[in-house]
């Protein structure tokens, strides 16, 4: 009998500790689709696709994409993940959140069946993974101070700004965290003039690098930005798959890849080879989802210069185990495939 990949998917619910505040907005319910193939030996293998509105998604339209790719799931060879990965991107431009949570899935279904930790099928030892920031979202002055407080077990503190009152954020965290590693996200809120005399600031601020200053299509003002700034800057808006790369050499320092952005971990891999055979930095982060969404982009943390893999860490209510940060130590199970159980 042939194989054949049977595909299900079940909403999850999740809700951050706190309302989490972007230059865009925020919320505290979010909604991911936890997406299951299951080979004919009964062998299962899971992934999470956490879409964005900011990308056109939502969890109903992953559920619509799932419909478009079935037909094309259910005949695909999971050992064949390069494929699996082309064959989607042929059947759904869009959609990458859905894409990747099928990739995800595939890779756990591999890696389960080899009876490996998903690390160890991507040739990698998770003992190289870079520490994860932490997030510090957008809040009034003593939500702020409350937040770092919180934050005490972390090393590194991401700081979202792209307000009226950055500079005050900014100051107040410091001030806060006078020693921890501060990286800001702009979100692309700002203009390339404000971003310029922003970085200088940051820069007086000890900051280490940032991230995203401008709307996303102004490749030529994150360039004049790029040539002002004493620092790194980050494209992440700007950087969805490895094609993006080579439109950003020269123009940034380095890219944020997230699963939810490229569809799949074999293009993940791929933004980091092409960053890297640019001399660019790369960082990965994600998107508010589990720790199932989180787990398969922790396994390939070794190839990043740079981690805020916090998704899962800001939930009041992760259904998934097996993966965490604590202390922004990057830690995966070593249980084959990607190694999350549910709560
Ligand atoms: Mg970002």
């Amino acid at each position: 009998m042939s194989q054949t990949l049977q595909l299900s998917h079940q909403f999850l619910n999740l809700n951050t500790r706190h309302p989490f505040v972007i230059a865009r907005g925020g919320s505290s319910g979010w909604k991911t689709v936890w997406v299951k193939v299951r080979d004919n030996d009964g062998v299962e293998g899971w992934g999470e696709a956490a879409p964005n509105r900011f990308y056109g998604e939502t969890a109903e339209s992953v559920v619509v994409a799932l419909e478009v790719l079935r037909p094309l799931i259910e005949e695909l060879d999971p050992f064949d993940l390069e494929g699996a990965e082309q064959a989607m991107e042929k059947a759904l431009r869009y959609n990458a959140s859905a894409r990747s949570a099928v990739s995800a899935a595939l890779h756990d279904l591999v890696a389960k069946r080899l009876g490996v930790p998903l690390y160890r099928l991507l040739g990698l030892n998770p003992a190289a993974s870079p520490r994860s920031s932490y997030t510090i979202g957008i809040a009034d002055d003593d939500t702020l101070r409350q937040r770092v407080e919180e934050a005490a077990d972390y090393p590194i503190l991401k700081v979202k700004l792209g307000t009226d009152r950055d500079r005050d954020i900014l100051h107040i965290i410091r001030k806060a965290a006078p020693n921890k590693v501060l990286r800001v996200d702009a979100n692309a809120a700002w203009t390339p003039r404000q971003a310029v005399r922003m970085a200088e600031i940051l820069h007086d601020y000890d900051v280490e690098f940032l991230e995203q200053p401008l709307q996303a299509h102004d490749i030529e003002g994150l360039r004049f930005v790029r040539e002002r700034s004493p620092l790194p800057i980050i494209a992440d808006e700007s950087c969805l798959t490895s094609k993006d790369v080579a439109r950003l050499v020269g123009v940034v320092d380095g890219v944020n890849l997230k699963l939810a952005k490229c569809g799949g971990l074999r293009e993940a891999v791929r933004i980091v080879t092409t960053a890297r055979s640019h001399g660019m930095l790369v960082m990965a982060g994600c998107m508010i989802e589990s720790s199932l969404g989180i787990g398969a982009v922790a396994h390939m943390a070794p190839l990043l210069d740079f981690a805020d893999l916090d998704g899962a860490a800001l939930l009041a209510n992760d259904p998934f185990t097996g993966v965490s940060i604590a202390e922004g130590r990057i830690s995966v199970s070593d249980a084959p495939g990607i190694g999350v159980t549910p709560n």
